[in-house]
C-alpha cells in the first residue's frame, strides 16, 4: 500500500514525529546552517555541533524544569542498556551489598527487574502480574526495604497500557523510573527522582539516542567489571562525549524540544493529551463492540489498547484501518488486540479520523 499523502501513524516505537519537525529536518538535509552539508555529516566536536547540543539540553531542562543538581545525559543503548547501567551505578550505594527494590507492573518494569538480578538482590516488592498487569498494586501491599539502592518503576507501560501518575513515595531511597513512552507528555516534578531514563523513540526522536536524567550526588560508585560505556561519571565529566553521540539523533530531539516549547509545553501537552485519550476511552466504554482491558484508574495516555468483541476480525479491521491511512494499529503479540499509541506528535484530528473509522467498522460487523 503506498499513500500520497502523510497518514496516521499509530506505532508504540519507533512512532509518529511532529511534521513540522519532519519538514524542517528535510529542508535542512542537504544544507545545515549554510555549511554546505547535512548535521550528520560533522563533527560532534564542532562548533556549531556543540551548539545544538547545548541548546537541545537547555531546552530539555527549561521543558522539565530539571534542576542544576541533576545531570542530563545523551546516550546510546536504548531503555534495556540502562537495565543494566542503573544497577552497576546506583546498587553499590545500598547500605548492605547491593539491593534494589522492584515494582512490577509489565513486560517493561519486568525486564528491569529481571536484568538486575544479574548484578545484586533484586526485591520484588510488588507486582500486578497475577492480574495480567491490567491494573497497579496497590501502595499499601508494596513491600520496600529500607536497605535498597533505590526503588525502579515503569511509569507508563508501552505494552499492557498501565500508567502509574504520582511518585512513589520512599522516604529517603532514591526513585528510578523508566519514562521511555511517557516522558514530556506531562510535567513530572524532577527533584521527586534519583533517575529518569527514556528511550527517544516515542515521544522525543528518531530511535538511537537514550535520555538519562541523574541526581549527581548518585553519580561515582559502580560495581567491579562495569563497562567504561555504562559509568555515568564517565559521561558526565565528558559531557555526554566520551564516545561518538547519536548526533542525529541530539539535532532531531532538539527540533522536537522546540516544538514542544512553542507549543506550550508540558503542561499544554498534558492537557492535550487527557483530551485525546479521554476521547478513545470514552468510545471505548460506551462501544459493546469494543473493550478496554485496562482498570480504569490506571489507563495509559500514551499507549491505548483494546479488543474487538470477536478476535476473528482482528484481521479485516487492521486491513481496513490501514486503507484508510490509519497505521500500525496491531496490538503487542503478549496481549494481542490492538494498540493505538497517542504520543504528543499525534494530532487530536488522528485519534477522531480513528474512533469514525472504529464506528463505520462496528457498524459493518454488528
Ligand atoms: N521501557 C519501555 C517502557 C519501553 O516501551 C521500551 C521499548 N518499547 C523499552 C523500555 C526498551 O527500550 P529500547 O528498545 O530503547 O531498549
Amino acid at each position: 500500500m503506498t499513500f500520497d499523502r502523510r497518514i496516521f501513524n499509530f506505532a508504540a516505537g519507533p512512532a509518529t514525529l511532529p511534521e513540522e519537525v519532519l519538514k524542517q529536518a528535510a529542508d535542512e538535509m542537504l544544507n545545515w546552517q549554510g555549511l554546505g552539508t547535512s548535521v550528520m555529516e560533522i563533527s560532534h566536536r564542532s562548533k556549531e555541533f556543540m551548539a545544538v547540543y547545548e541548546e537541545t539540553l537547555q531546552d530539555l531542562r527549561t521543558l522539565m524544569n530539571i534542576p542544576d543538581s541533576y545531570e542530563i545525559l545523551l546516550l546510546q543503548g536504548g531503555g534495556l542498556g540502562q537495565n543494566a547501567a542503573i544497577p552497576m551505578n546506583l546498587m553499590p550505594l545500598a547500605k548492605y551489598g547491593p539491593k534494589a527494590d522492584f515494582i512490577v507492573t509489565g513486560v517493561w518494569s519486568e525486564k528491569s527487574f529481571k536484568e538486575a538480578q544479574k548484578y545484586g538482590t533484586a526485591n520484588l516488592a510488588a507486582t500486578s502480574a497475577a492480574e495480567r498487569f491490567n491494573t497497579i498494586p496497590s501502595r499499601s501491599t508494596w513491600k520496600l526495604s529500607s536497605d535498597a539502592a533505590y526503588v525502579h518503576y515503569c511509569a507508563n507501560e508501552t505494552i499492557g497500557g498501565v500508567e502509574i501518575f504520582s511518585v512513589p513515595q520512599t522516604g529517603d531511597v532514591p526513585v528510578v523510573c523508566d519514562m521511555s513512552s511517557h516522558i514530556l507528555s506531562r510535567p513530572v516534578d524532577v527533584s521527586q527522582y534519583g533517575v529518569i531514563y527514556a528511550g527517544a523513540q516515542k515521544n522525543i526522536g528518531p530511535a538511537g539516542l537514550t535520555i538519562v536524567i541523574v541526581r549527581e550526588d548518585l553519580i561515582g560508585q559502580t560495581i567491579a567489571g562495569t563497562p567504561t560505556m555504562f559509568d555515568y561519571k564517565i559521561h558526565a565529566d565528558n559531557d555526554s562525549m566520551y564516545n561518538t553521540p547519536a548526533t542525529y539523533g541530539i539535532y532531531m530531539a532538539g527540533l522536537v524540544f522546540k516544538w514542544l516549547k512553542a507549543k506550550g509545553g508540558l503542561a499544554a501537552m498534558e492537557k492535550i493529551n487527557i483530551e485525546k485519550s479521554a476521547l478513545l476511552y470514552d468510545y471505548l466504554d460506551a462501544s459493546d463492540f469494543y473493550h478496554s482491558p485496562i482498570a480504569l484508574e490506571n489507563r495509559s495516555r500514551m499507549n491505548i489498547p483494546f479488543t474487538l468483541k470477536d478476535a476473528a476480525l482482528d484481521e479485516a479491521f487492521l486491513k481496513q484501518a490501514q486503507e484508510t491511512g490509519l497505521l500500525q494499529l496491531k496490538g503487542h503479540k503478549l496481549v494481542g488486540g490492538m494498540r493505538a499509541s497517542i504520543y504528543n506528535a499525534m494530532p487530536i484530528e488522528g485519534v477522531k479520523a480513528l474512533i469514525e473509522f472504529m464506528k463505520s467498522f462496528a457498524i459493518a460487523n454488528a
